[in-house]
């Protein structure tokens, strides 16, 4: 497995970076992921204009234009001869000293990661997903935007832990008022009466592509999709509730704080929409 670092191809075994790199003192930098299916990397001037849009917020130089992005991305699926894979895109700020001036750090440091895909297990999505809310709330967007895909990734964690230590598979994360945002590493759908909602961005989830995709997707095929303001009492009585996801893509939620959803089996919306998006997903590429 070849994997891009810092300007080359390197193997994995020697794909290491230095303990002085801020990415990993202080989870200074950037991330993306990325789907490749069939040959077809999916949304990645989406990925990328956000990759560049985090890094200009936190005032990180990627030392690449996106088209040289592009073509390293492209180069990297190629090397590992993949068709199916997930994409790994870091951005850290690069070594520099023990203090956390980024101005000491020398040189942003670009990864790419291309893995052949683990796909999530298909009883899972027979199943769905049984969720709980946490006590930790999504951080609050004037502070930190969630917009920014950092490598600080602490808030997600938190709430991940707590829904292990809950003994669910996935976190609810709530804002400091109450309103449902998403889950650790995905956004948040329910269905009432025909009708999707998710969560306005602005009250703290991260604008996920996959999440826009569904909108689109959704729309298209007649549904009114409302991004409105939703609390947890709204998703224990709606019809159906998902989670999108570049990695998990469209999964149902059958429980929600010990709350079976309907009769607690996943959704025919829920099920149509991840046969549409896996159908459209092979197609769309820019490959
Ligand atoms: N929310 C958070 C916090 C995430 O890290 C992710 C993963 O990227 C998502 C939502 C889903 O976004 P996307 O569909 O762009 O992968």
């Amino acid at each position: 497995q070849w994997i891009f670092l810092g300007d080359t191809f390197v193997k994995k075994e020697d794909a290491v970076v230095s303990v002085y790199d801020h990415g990993f003192l202080y989870g200074d930098g950037v991330f993306e992921g990325i789907r490749v299916y069939s040959g077809n990397i999916f949304k990645l001037h989406e990925h990328l204009k956000r990759l560049y849009e985090s890094a200009q917020s936190i005032m990180l130089n990627v030392p690449y234009t996106e088209e040289e992005m592009e073509r390293i991305i492209v180069d990297t699926i190629r090397r590992n001869q993949l068709e199916n894979a997930y994409i790994r895109v870091v951005v850290s700020r690069g070594p520099g000293n023990l203090g956390l001036d980024p101005r000491h750090c020398s040189q942003p440091r670009v990864i790419v990661i291309a893995e052949a895909l683990a796909l999530y297990p298909k009883e899972l999505y027979e199943k769905g997903l049984r969720i709980a809310s946490v006590a930790s709330r999504r951080n609050r967007p004037d502070v930190l935007s969630p917009q920014v895909k950092s490598l600080n990734y602490l808030n997600n964690i938190l709430v991940k832990l707590e829904a292990n230590q809950a003994g669910v598979d996935e976190a609810l994360m709530l804002n400091d008022q109450g309103y449902v945002t998403e889950g650790s590493a995905d956004n948040i759908f329910i269905i009432k009466n025909e009708t999707i909602y998710t969560p306005p961005v602005y009250l703290g989830a991260l604008e996920g592509i996959t999440r826009n995709a569904i909108i689109d997707l959704a729309r298209e095929k007649n549904y009114e999709v409302k991004e409105a303001p939703f609390t947890r009492h709204d998703v224990y009585v709606a019809d159906e509730v998902f989670l999108t996801g570049t990695a998990v893509e469209v999964i149902a939620v059958i429980e929600v704080d010990g709350r079976p959803i309907k009769d607690g089996k996943p959704g025919s919306i829920t099920n149509n929409l991840l046969k549409e998006f896996r159908r459209v997903v092979t197609t769309d590429g820019v490959d």
